[in-house]
């Protein structure tokens, strides 16, 4: 520990001597803010959080990391929802909010190259006089980086037609652990050999920085109806989700929100004109050729009706459109009215699963004494139970950790997965062995190992490590307590 502390000082002192850093934070209440991202159950202390301005300057803040014998985390808006970019103890936290600059438009090619600190919907709105839009939107997108999302491959309410982040990427500049520079993938999106952009989106920070990133732009639609289906079963709704799919339509969207979340978001500034009275809405937006929506449109209405839908309208104006996706994306927001805390889960089933799943998930959490309220990209079978607590209470803490593992048990037995979009971090890191045994991690850990060897780039994240290791490793050793 005494050699430690001089070790500490110079590496905040050789950070704070780069030249394109914006600034480097190290004081107690400095600190305190970056303790953990919007998965506030888990917490870490760095030793400093540093603002790169270059690709330049995230290389020599990677080479001082190294020689100090260092980890380092990179953080984007920090609203991940696993912990992700939660620092581990002692670690450098590389934020990249300062290095948000739209460096290029071709609107020929429909790219943009972007710094990895712009915020998802800046982009869109940039480019939205070109009559184009980047597709992936997170509900967080007014707030999260494209960093984030690319390590992340969120998703958001139109991935159910227009894909996660990852078909969105063509290339990406990289700073690897070693502090090498690398661009992965290409511009022109065609690829030869091993797909490494295609491994590196979803990596969760683990396998190197991204410093730079050339991405799709999307031509906006002809047309957009919006439509809001009010249903008196939760059941009638997911019954609904998997008729439309089946109908052949593929909605751009489709979401549901139950009664709990709907009267949350009615309480709330907002407030988008939901039924109180129903059990549940779907949000389905459909988008394309005048003609073809129409069809669409008749076909989806059908199919609602047919499974007991108490109404079915469309919004009539671009501003009725925007409030209906104010309510949803706004949902979350709405829910931290109700508890001094919110975990917000995410797992997938098949989309057929649905009505059985989110009935056993309710079950379970009213035996628990909890409320939980359900928001779903339902077309994707993606689902987000959230749950309201009081941290402060012991016992409910404790009802809330029981019932986080349970979700993702249901989750699992129906044939799904332990994320949609949310990603792994801490938060699942040790529920990785639900759904994989040892034989199968061992790849990803072979994976990560050549990348980052030293495992100091975001450790502790994403892969369990062998359990004897665990024990050993002190990289490992500040998340110990991944058991919140
Ligand atoms: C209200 C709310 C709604 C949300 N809705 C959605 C949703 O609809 N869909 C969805 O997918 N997610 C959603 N999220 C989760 C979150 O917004 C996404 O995961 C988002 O991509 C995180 O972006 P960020 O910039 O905040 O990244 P952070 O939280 O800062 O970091 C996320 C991960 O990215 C890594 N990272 C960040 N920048 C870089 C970089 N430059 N290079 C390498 N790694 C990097 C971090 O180390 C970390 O592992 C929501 C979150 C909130 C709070």
């Amino acid at each position: 520990m005494a050699e430690q502390l001089p070790r500490a000082v110079e590496l905040v002192r050789r950070l704070r001597s780069i030249r394109e850093v914006a600034e480097v934070l190290d004081g107690e209440g400095e600190l305190f803010p970056y303790e953990a991202d919007a998965f506030t159950l888990l917490r870490g202390r760095a030793l400093a959080v540093v603002f790169p301005l270059s690709a330049r300057a995230v290389q020599e803040i990677v080479l001082a990391c190294n020689a100090a014998g260092t980890s380092y985390v990179a953080r984007g808006a920090g609203t991940g929802l696993s912990g992700g970019a939660t620092p581990v103890d002692g670690c450098v936290l590389i934020e990249f909010s300062r290095m948000n600059r739209v460096l290029e438009i071709d609107v020929t090619n429909r790219t943009a190259v972007v710094e990895p600190g712009v915020i998802n919907a800046d982009l869109s709105e940039m480019v939205a006089p070109l009559g184009l839009h980047y597709a992936p939107d997170p509900s967080s997108q007014s707030a999260c980086t494209i960093g984030g999302n690319i390590a992340e491959n969120s998703g958001g309410p139109h991935t159910l037609k227009y894909g996660t982040t990852s078909p969105h990427v063509l290339e990406i500049e990289v700073v690897l652990p070693d502090a090498t520079l690398v661009k992965l993938g290409r511009r022109d999106g065609h690829c030869a050999g091993y797909d490494l952009r295609g491994l590196f989106v979803g990596s969760e920070g683990t396998l190197g920085l991204v410093t730079c990133a050339t991405v799709r732009l999307v031509p906006d639609p002809e047309t957009v109806c919006t439509l809001l289906a009010s249903f008196s079963s939760l059941v009638g709704a997911c019954e609904a989700v998997a008729g439309i799919i089946a109908s052949g339509v593929l909605p751009a969207a489709l979401e549901l929100l139950d009664d709990r979340t709907i009267e949350a978001v009615e309480a709330s500034v907002y407030a988008a004109g939901y039924p109180r009275d129903a059990r549940a809405v779907l949000l389905i937006e459909l988008d394309g050729a005048a003609q073809g929506v129409a069809e669409e449109r008749e076909c989806v209405e059908r199919v609602c009706r047919e499974r007991q839908a108490i109404d079915v309208r469309a919004a009539v104006d671009e501003a009725e459109r925007a409030a209906l996706w104010r309510g949803r994306k706004g949902a979350f927001g709405a829910m931290g009215r109700l508890a001094p805390d919110l975990y917000v889960h995410d797992a997938v089933v098949p989309r057929t699963r649905l009505p059985e799943v989110v009935a056993e998930i309710n079950e379970a959490a009213a035996r628990r004494g909890l409320r939980l309220a359900n928001i779903l990209h339902a077309g994707d079978g993606n689902l987000h139970p959230n749950i309201s607590f009081d941290r402060r209470d012991a016992n409910q803490l404790q009802r809330v950790r029981e019932m986080g593992e349970e979700i993702l048990r249901i989750c699992i037995e129906a044939g799904g997965v332990l994320s949609g979009e949310h990603g792994i971090g801490i938060e699942k890191r040790d529920y990785m062995r639900m759904l994989f045994d040892e034989c199968d991690l061992e790849p990803m850990r072979w994976v990560h190992d050549a990348f980052d060897p030293e495992d100091r780039c975001n450790p502790g994240k994403l892969i369990p490590t062998p359990r004897a290791c665990a024990e050993s490793n002190p990289r490992h050793r500040g998340y110990a307590k991944v058991e919140f």
